[in-house]
């Protein structure tokens, strides 16, 4: 059974997903499909994937009742105006194939873009929720000082911030700061993109756990309370990654690897401060 984390909206959200990230869109839908069979019920994807009809495909062809998933996509930093939020929303809306979306994130702030305004973009998101198409509104690689201007200009707190997050980046200043302003951390990377999973330190939890390396990360970052959807296009690892729920890591083990913190070397993605691909 996978838990579930209530959001500042009072929405409820699977801790653990399935991430779409360089899953080609030819293959998409068999993908997806797979997760859905193995038990995914959280999937994220994003417009700029350009796999989001491969994951409505699926998830249509499952017959799996809409208010049994959870669904996650996110606006492209080239789409950061107001009346682009909303058209390509609905886009995303008719590729998933489904009248309502759960959760739609800002990608990236993408502060050296748009004159630095990605409050214009917020604002939209938060329309998108008035209107009623759109459950909940969150954000992505928001550093503390993007978070403290939204909040600051609207009223209102994104209910995730999506961020890189694993043991050699575990970004603490990001989660803290998103913590206090009562946003749930969604992790992604949660295995580094793969780089962590030959740690030795990593390797001796593991073992002590009886468990692969792999599951004993995704179950730190569990442990830690942040939410995750690891990526694998193979059936076994996909079934590997959700059996995380049937065990524990002491604090020791939890110790071990908070430990392994590289600081800023450690991140495998862009710094959000200066990211402005569009
Ligand atoms: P990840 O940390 O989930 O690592 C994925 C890689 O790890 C896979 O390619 C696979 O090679 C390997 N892997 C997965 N399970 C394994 C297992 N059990 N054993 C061995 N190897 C395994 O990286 P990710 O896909 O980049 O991140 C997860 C999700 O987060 C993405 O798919 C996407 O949905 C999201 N994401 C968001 C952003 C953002 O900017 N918001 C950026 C990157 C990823």
């Amino acid at each position: 059974m996978i838990p579930t984390l209530t959001l500042n909206d009072g929405s409820r959200i699977p801790q653990l997903g399935f991430g779409t990230f360089l899953v080609p869109p030819d293959q998409t839908e068999r993908i997806v499909s797979e997760a859905l069979a193995v038990g995914y019920r959280h999937i994220d994807t994003a417009q700029a994937y350009r796999n989001e009809r491969g994951v409505g495909v699926a998830v249509t062809a499952s017959g799996i009742a809409r208010e049994d998933l959870y669904l996650t996509s996110k606006v492209w930093n080239s789409r950061h105006k107001r009346d682009d939020v909303l058209r390509s929303f609905d886009v995303t809306l008719s590729k998933l194939g489904v009248d309502r979306l759960d959760l739609f994130l800002i990608h990236w702030p993408v502060p050296m873009l748009y004159d630095g305004d990605f409050v214009t973009t917020w604002k939209a998101m938060l329309e998108l929720v008035d209107q009623g198409a759109l459950t909940s509104a969150g954000v992505s690689n928001f550093e503390p000082a993007h978070l403290d201007r939204i909040v600051a200009e609207t009223g209102r707190a994104p209910v995730v911030n999506q961020i890189e997050a694993h043991p050699y980046f575990p970004n603490a200043v990001a989660r803290a700061a998103s913590h206090g302003h009562g946003t749930v951390v969604e992790a992604w990377g949660p295995l580094g993109q793969g780089s962590i999973l030959g740690d030795p330190a990593i390797a001796v939890v593991a073992e002590e756990v009886g468990r692969t390396s792999a599951q004993a990360i995704l179950r730190w970052h569990i442990q830690r309370g942040d939410i995750i959807f690891p990526k694998s296009m193979r059936r076994d690892r996909m079934q590997e990654n959700f059996e995380i729920f049937d065990f524990q890591l002491s604090p020791e083990q939890m110790a071990a690897i908070d430990a392994l913190d590289h600081g800023p070397d450690g991140r495998v993605g862009a710094d959000p401060n200066t990211f402005a691909v569009a």
